[in-house]
């Protein structure tokens, strides 16, 4: 079995995230991926922040619009139970140790927030135990198609190690010692939960950029205002 890994803060879940979510999943082949909201996200602002339940919900919503989800995507609260701020690295070991030994497991992460990992928690630790999917997103420079895979090349070597290198034959960058980093095309969205909350405030339409249900949702909670 493959099992995918999507840890974010969900502030609210968006068509971006559940786009990648579908792409990241046919494109692998892989038959579960879980969503893990964390509760106390250590690299955001907690200003602005919705209660997790709240966010959670908006997870469950969301996912309830795609009939081909109900197999497939499960909502993680694992986070939700360990106290303090949640960190990737205790999750990965926590699925590790529950999934069948067989289970191909990756991390699956946008590329704005791949590019910070030297920052995480025990990061290097996270290169041997999981391989990663970094999807491609418009955000800022990394807006340019093949420019991204370059990019993560040159991450990869400068922060985590210079062994990796780019394998042609298994499409990825590849490592004797450590776990592949994949890189995925997903056709850009450009579709932020900043720019929802941004919207939300200003009195705009979020029409376009969540599914119907969680709008309505975020406008009966009276969130982000
Ligand atoms: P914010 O704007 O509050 O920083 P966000 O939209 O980046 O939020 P997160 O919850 O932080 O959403 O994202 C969770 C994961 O989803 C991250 O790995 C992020 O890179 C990825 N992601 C977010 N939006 C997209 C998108 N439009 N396309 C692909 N990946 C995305």
């Amino acid at each position: 079995m493959r099992a995918g890994l999507f840890g974010g803060t969900f502030n609210p879940i968006h068509l971006g995230h559940l786009r990648a979510v579908r792409k990241v999943r046919e494109g692998f082949g892989i038959n579960k991926i879980y969503i893990i909201p964390s509760a106390l996200p250590p690299h955001k602002e907690s200003n602005g922040l919705a209660d997790v339940q709240d966010r959670i919900k908006m997870i469950h919503l969301a996912v309830s619009d795609y009939p081909a989800f109900m197999k497939s995507v499960v909502v993680s609260d694992v986070e939700l139970k360990r106290s303090g701020p949640s960190y990737t690295i205790d999750t990965v070991r926590h699925f590790k140790s529950i999934l069948p030994e067989d289970t191909i497991l990756y991390l699956i992460i946008g590329i704005d927030a791949f590019l910070e990992i030297d920052t995480w928690k025990s990061y290097m630790d996270l290169f041997m135990l999981i391989p990663f999917i970094v999807m491609t997103r418009p955000c800022g420079e990394y807006n340019y198609g093949s420019a991204n895979k370059k990019i993560v090349g040159d991450y990869l070597k400068s922060r985590i190690s210079v062994g990796y290198s780019f394998s042609f034959s298994h499409s990825c960058y590849v490592h004797d010692e450590k776990k592949p980093v994949f890189i995925f095309d997903v056709t850009p969205m450009n579709i932020s939960s900043t720019k929802i909350r941004r919207l939300v405030k200003q009195g705009r339409t979020i029409k376009s950029l969540v599914p119907e249900k969680v709008e309505s949702f975020i406008n009966v909670r009276g969130l982000y205002l």
